[in-house]
């Protein structure tokens, strides 16, 4: 029985074709600038999105930070949604590493960051206050892709403003997608864009952040100060130039599959359907239920998040098809009916 895994799409395995493609991959010393591979997939991501230059990273997370550093100085801070990944799920790297102050404010339920509030949040100039240099958001937030006319909204206020714009577009194509436009409409409202390729798209490992040449430039420096200068790193950058090839538009498979993922749980008597947007659903189940339900999942070799609890986090990917998509159905439904 192969595993039908919801909780998240970073367990995607990589394909034969990403393997061989990765075998196949010409490597340099990168530190030097000169594996050819990392090169091409930072130059493709930077091309297809509109900026000079990429720098390829091992994680979100770390090009996200790279992106603050690159931006902020000592006693800077960036203004942040209260529950976005780069303020809450980054283990305060910014603050930690870079003495960068984070401004969190309150989401608005399309994940977006109310302009009112952006613009109360901002410090004067003076010296009691941390200076107010960027704005960072979070697309697609919690599966939800921001309203295209928001970021329009967004970036005019920040270049009004005076303020840097890095998005974590860790599933930025999944945004794309949902919105049925070009990835580099989104990306071009921004100075700085990280993108996860290990994540819907598949491949093992690594992140690239794209910007300017000067911003990039910052970044890579930022990068080897915390261990993130890499060697040979070509045989992974193949397996992302091999994801962005092949699986990029097939994100839509993963979209319908959750939509009717959420349809059919939604018709289950016990399941309380939250949401569905782009490759995630969310549910609520009885609370007192919850442990026995993950049992069954399991037993019938399906997993799920229940760490976000009241709410349960169903996610498509690569590796769940339209069988783990009817297994799950049946499973869910077979626990209700016999509770
Ligand atoms: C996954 C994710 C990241 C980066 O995570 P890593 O596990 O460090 O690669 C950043 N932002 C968002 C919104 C994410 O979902």
């Amino acid at each position: 029985m192969t595993l039908v895994d919801l909780r998240s799409d970073t367990v995607t395995q990589p394909t034969a074709a990403m393997r061989e493609a990765m075998l196949a991959a010409q490597v340099g010393d990168d530190v030097y600038g000169e594996d050819p591979t990392v090169n091409a997939l930072q130059a493709r991501l930077a091309d297809d999105l509109g900026f000079e230059a990429g720098l390829f990273v091992p994680s979100g997370t770390q090009s996200n930070l790279l992106a603050l550093l690159a931006h902020c100085e000592r006693g800077d801070e960036y203004l942040v949604g209260m529950d976005a990944h780069t303020y809450k799920f980054e283990g305060g790297g910014a603050a930690v590493l870079g003495s960068i102050q984070p401004q969190p404010i309150l989401q608005a339920a399309d994940g977006s960051l109310p302009i009112e509030r952006l613009a109360a949040a901002i410090k004067p100039v003076d010296p009691h206050f941390a200076r107010t240099r960027l704005l960072a958001l979070e697309n697609t937030w919690h599966g939800r892709a921001l309203p295209p006319f928001y970021l329009h909204e967004a970036s005019e206020f920040a270049r009004s403003r005076g303020l840097g714009l890095h998005l974590d577009g860790a599933r930025l194509f999944n945004a794309a997608i949902a919105c049925q436009v070009p990835a580099r409409a989104i990306a071009g409202h921004f100075d700085t864009v990280s993108i996860c390729l290990s994540k819907g798209l598949g491949a093992p490992v690594g992140s690239v952040l794209v910007g300017s040449h000067a911003l990039i430039d910052k970044a890579r420096r930022w990068r080897k100060v915390c261990g993130g200068g890499w060697r040979q790193a070509g045989m992974l950058a193949a397996a992302c130039l091999h994801a962005l090839d092949h699986h990029v538009q097939r994100l839509a498979d993963d979209h319908a599959r959750a939509a009717r993922l959420a349809d059919g749980l939604g018709r289950i008597a016990g399941v309380t359907l939250l949401g569905q947007h782009t490759n995630m659903v969310f549910v609520e189940v009885p609370a007192e239920q919850l442990h026995a339900l993950d049992a069954h999942l399991r037993e019938a070799g399906i997993r799920i998040s229940i760490g976000y609890l009241p709410t349960l986090r169903l996610v498509t990917h690569l590796d769940v098809d339209d069988d783990g998509v009817a297994r799950t159905l049946a499973a869910f439904a077979g626990f209700f009916a016999g509770h």
